[in-house]
């Protein structure tokens, strides 16, 4: 069994240095949260196996490659009659990137229960599962709620980074299909603008509430549904948990921001990883802010991420040391 399985779409993402519609360089990357994950946790030690779907094209053969290159267990299917899904990502301004997508009806979208079966097969001690995947089609859909209950009913520690996609599908419609895997939840990661796409408020609503004491109501519906780790992303401020045991917070690590794109995804990883080690809710959420803060400040989605004797370089900067 592997440390840690994920599966989900990956794409090849063809990133600007300036507005796409100037034209220009393009540079050719992998992009998919869950491939993200894979990475940030195989480059701190973990045994990790990535599943997914690419076309009979280079674009999924440049896929394959580089993760097989940072380490990650591939169990691929080969689709022949589709194309690997593509995007754009336009760095419109210094501070604003833009995500384009040629992703619908992609090899990567016909994720099915059978390829998420024999992933399966191979044992994981925790399965790591997005959103994103149910946005994709109705047979990945169905596939990611199969997996969940699966891995559920075997023992396999089910974590769900919520990952909201406005460009694939509405809130009402990521509501209505996720807000029900949360039972087969463990860990369930959202930014702290999508618990609402998993939780209902209390009755008597969260108008009248506060942000803060409207997120607590979210989060202990969440604890009462069985899910034992309510984790919230808050950007530059950090992150949060929610447990039965209490609620700890983590103030994110002070650095220059340069690319925000991926940081949700190492953060999980991150938090994944101290989870695997045996380390504390602090210890996870630290762990977590630490690899949110190499995401920002170097370039690119992933490629940034530490390998395990580079995580002290930025926990050393938040304790103040040099
Ligand atoms: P994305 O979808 O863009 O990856 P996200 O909402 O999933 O974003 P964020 O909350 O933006 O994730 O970032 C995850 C973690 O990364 C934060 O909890 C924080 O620890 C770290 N982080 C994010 N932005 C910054 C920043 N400007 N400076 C330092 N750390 C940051």
């Amino acid at each position: 069994a592997v440390d840690l399985l994920t599966f989900g779409e990956s794409m090849v993402s063809l990133r600007s240095a300036g507005p796409l519609s100037a034209g220009g360089s393009l540079a050719m990357h992998v992009a998919g949260a869950e491939s993200n994950v894979a990475v940030g946790v195989a480059r701190l030690g973990h045994s990790v196996s990535w599943a997914g779907v690419v076309g009979a094209d280079p674009h999924g053969e440049y896929i394959l490659r580089q993760l097989r290159s940072e380490g990650v267990q591939v169990q691929h299917r080969l689709d022949t009659t589709r194309s690997t899904g593509v995007m754009f990502l336009e760095q419109r301004t210094a501070d604003l990137t833009r995500a384009f997508y040629y992703r619908a009806g992609s090899a990567g979208s016909t994720l099915s229960r059978d390829d998420v079966d024999l992933a399966l097969n191979a044992g994981a001690r925790v399965l790591h599962l997005t959103g994103i995947t149910a946005a994709l089609s109705p047979e990945a859909r169905a596939a990611l709620a199969y997996a969940a209950e699966r891995a559920a009913a075997e023992g396999v520690v089910v974590s769900l980074d919520v990952n909201y996609r406005s460009k694939l599908w509405t809130r009402d419609e990521a509501r209505a299909v996720l807000a029900p895997l949360a039972r087969h939840t463990d860990i369930l990661i959202a930014s702290d603008d999508e618990l609402d796409l998993v939780a209902s408020a209390a009755p008597g609503g969260s108008g009248s509430l506060g942000n803060d004491d409207a997120e607590t109501a979210l989060a202990d519906e969440l604890l009462g549904r069985g899910v034992s780790e309510v984790v919230v992303k808050r950007g530059a401020h950090g992150a949060g948990v929610h447990t039965a045991a209490g609620r700890f917070e983590a103030p994110a690590v002070t650095v220059t921001s340069i690319d925000t794109v991926g940081a949700g995804d190492a953060f999980t990883a991150g938090y994944l990883s101290a989870l695997l080690d045996g380390e504390d809710v602090a210890g996870r959420l630290q762990r977590g802010t630490v690899m949110g803060a190499f995401a920002v400040s170097t370039a690119g989605d992933w490629e940034g991420l530490p390998s395990r004797d580079e995580l002290v370089l930025l926990a050393a900067t938040q304790s103040g040391a040099t």
